[in-house]
């Protein structure tokens, strides 16, 4: 590899690996703060000495997202050590770097960053998800003025968030005309609306972000919503797809023409004014989690006369302070902001129907040490090391710890050895974070298993928020709500001036309240029935030329990165827009018998995960039990899968002549 400079490289975010000057002592300030599973093969790469990549130096990979990936005093010091020496020798060497691995010595850089084996199908993800050498691996590699000049297309996409600036960059790359509606006055989405105090994202930057939008310079570990709102402004200025979206604009209904092989789709524009457009593709890039979900099952729901605000339509002006506080639901955003709610609120009472399983993470909410980001910036290929190593444990390299042992004898709370050992692990964080507060202790350790629902990241602040005496945490089903409170099963009734609903999102329903009417003026929800499916996530049977991203079944329970799944899925989609420009055809439509196939492989894949298998209610399942958000397999096998189209899963339609 050579050293990614900023003409190399396609992230507005990166402007060079800066050459080594710092003395020694300098150098050895900074590794200190190195995360250390990726360094030594990342100095392997830059240096091409593999002697670097010692046997006893290897991380143990059941012990990877613990702090300094587990390992003990020693290795971290030989680690540092033998960082050092390289470094140094870089350094003096003049900064060149090494030639570019073979193949084999990759793999063994790539498998010694997670301690993994047997890693060689994932070399060619890898070099692309890295993108370390500075190029866009994901751009299209085609344009629609080459490929066919004598075709008109065009496409709308709903949505400015994270997928539809993806979507419109590609299609831009590929010189395919695009509008993006969006009902938002600015782009990203989840980033721009969840302003809620505390909320921040809990998966790390440097792989929540865009492959070809890496940032070396991440302010904090895990960002704040402030921080990834901007982020994501910035890459829809960067790509030039600003002056596309129209704001405002609120989609209605999409209704396909098979006689014109086409989609009108109506929207109420800023000013309130009903608008259509025609296109021949639309992209639903609306988000699962952007419709609050409120407990309306709960008897008096709506009757309280104080003041009510859902997390995901905070209201800043709204002072808590002083005020005695009601909080339904303890999901990842409620513990988001319940620290925040604690100091201010007079009184704080928190309903727990479930309580999440804590994810230790003593650098939530720190800022990215200086000298991490020296080494970042200075240590080519270093940053793009850690983000394979974060991709790794985050997401592939945890899944066999949530797979369901069939011939584990379990009461409900693991799911196999592995799960068992998480659950002890955890349990002893509990302890620890509790101690002497055996009252608490015995509400807030999970009795289902370690990833059943979404883990929620802490860094202590849960134990010091229940712990106020200004706080309580109850747990008793809620009775009903009143004009007044909330009163409980067991009569015990809490007076509020206002309730907070940390009730979570409609995430199941898929793309509502649009109406989507695809052939023979067939309604998508209708059809769904409450069950949304799609081939891949993206295509349904019966709704030509219409894909969806973030759709059902690309959500992820061990927190691997959405971004993943929407650059997997804006190239599929690039991918059947090709096939339509290069076979002159009007439609695009998969075969019902594939999807049908695709979605029974899910299911059953669903079955054998903690997640589809425990009986906890998550927001993973729809009303009839069906989980039809999460993705069961690896993520290697969804970037397999999306890399190339099939054309035989595929009708392909013509125009008449
Ligand atoms: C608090 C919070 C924390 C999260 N943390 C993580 C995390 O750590 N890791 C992770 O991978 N994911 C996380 N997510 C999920 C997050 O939603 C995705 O990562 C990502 O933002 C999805 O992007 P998107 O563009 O697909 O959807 P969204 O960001 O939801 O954007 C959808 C866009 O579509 C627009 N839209 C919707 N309906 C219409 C309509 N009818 N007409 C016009 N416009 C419409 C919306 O206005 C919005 O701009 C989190 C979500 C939340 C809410």
């Amino acid at each position: 590899m050579t050293t990614v400079d900023a003409a190399s490289s396609p992230s507005p975010f990166v402007s060079g690996v800066s050459s080594i000057t710092e003395a020694d002592a300098e150098l050895s300030e900074a590794l200190m703060a190195a995360e250390l599973a990726p360094l030594l093969p990342a100095l392997a790469y830059l240096t091409g000495d593999m002697s670097l990549l010692r046997e006893t130096l290897r991380p143990d990979p059941l012990l990877l997202n613990l702090p300094f990936s587990g390992y003990t005093d020693e290795q971290q010091a030989e680690i540092r050590s033998l960082a050092l020496d390289a470094v140094v020798r870089y350094r003096d060497g003049g900064c060149v770097p090494s030639p570019a691995p073979c193949d084999e010595a990759l793999l063994r850089m790539l498998e010694h960053t997670v301690g993994g084996e047997d890693m060689a199908d994932y070399l060619p993800l890898l070099e692309e998800e890295l993108a370390y050498k500075g190029e866009d691996r994901r751009a299209p590699s085609w344009n629609a003025d080459e490929l066919a000049p004598d075709v008109d297309i065009s496409v709308v996409i709903v949505g400015a968030g994270m997928s539809g600036i993806l979507a419109a960059h590609r299609l831009q790359q590929a010189g395919v005309p695009f509008t993006i509606l969006d009902k938002n006055d600015d782009v990203g989405g989840t980033w721009f609306e969840a302003a809620y105090p505390g909320c921040r994202v809990d998966n790390p930057n440097h792989n929540y972000s865009y492959s070809s939008a890496q940032r070396h310079d991440w302010p904090f570990h895990y960002s704040p919503q402030g921080v990834l709102r901007d982020y994501f402004r910035q890459c829809a200025d960067h790509f030039d797809v600003r002056r596309f979206v129209q704001f405002g604009c609120t989609v209605q209904q999409s209704v396909w023409s098979e006689a014109d092989q086409t989609w009108t789709v109506s929207y109420t524009d800023a000013d309130g004014t009903d608008q259509s457009v025609t296109a021949n593709i639309v992209i639903s890039a609306v988000g699962q989690l952007n419709r609050p979900r409120f407990p309306t099952e709960i008897e008096g729901f709506g009757s309280f006369a104080g003041e009510t605000m859902h997390s995901a339509q905070w209201r800043p002006e709204l002072s808590l302070a002083g005020k005695r506080v009601v909080c339904i639901g303890t999901g990842a955003s409620a513990l988001q902001f319940l620290p925040h709610v604690a100091e201010g609120a007079s009184t704080l009472v928190i309903t727990q129907r479930t309580a999440p399983w804590l994810a230790p993470t003593p650098d939530y909410h720190e800022t990215v040490p200086e000298g991490l980001r020296w080494l970042y910036g200075h240590v080519p290929s270093y940053s793009e090391f850690n983000r394979f190593a974060i991709f790794w444990r985050m997401g592939d390299g945890a899944l066999e710890a949530v797979r369901v042992d069939p011939a584990w004898e379990s009461d409900g709370s693991s799911v196999s050895m592995i799960s068992e050992f998480s659950r002890q692990m955890l349990v002893e964080y509990f302890n620890a974070e509790f101690d002497g507060r055996a009252d608490l202790l015995q509400k807030v350790v999970p009795n289902y298993p370690v990833g059943a629902k979404r883990m929620v990241r802490d860094n202590g602040v849960w134990a010091r928020t229940l712990k106020r005496p200004n706080v309580q945490l109850v747990t008793d089903r809620i009775a009903r709500i009143t004009t007044t409170g909330i009163e409980m099963a067991d009569g015990t009734v809490h007076e509020a001036d206002v309730i907070l609903y940390g009730t979570g999102y409609e995430a199941s329903k898929f793309l509502t309240p649009m109406t989507v009417k695809g052939r023979d003026g067939v309604d998508l929800h209708e059809h769904w029935n409450g069950d949304a499916r799609a081939y891949l996530g993206v295509a349904i049977p019966g709704f030509p030329n219409f894909f969806c991203l973030y759709g059902p079944n690309t959500n992820i329970v061990i927190n691997g990165s959405i971004i993943y799944f929407s650059e997997c899925g804006v190239r599929y989609i690039l991918n059947l827009v090709e096939l339509l420009l290069a076979q002159r055809a009007s439609s695009v439509e998969v075969r019902a018998d594939v999807h049908d196939a695709f979605n029974e492989r899910v299911d059953a894949e669903n079955a054998a995960m903690a997640w589809g298998w425990s009986s906890v209610s998550s927001w993973y399942k729809n009303d009839l039990g069906r989980v039809s958000q999460n993705w069961p397999f690896t993520l290697l096998e969804y970037w397999q899968r999306t890399k190339e189209a099939d054309p035989s899963d595929f009708q392909l339609s013509f125009p008449e002549r």
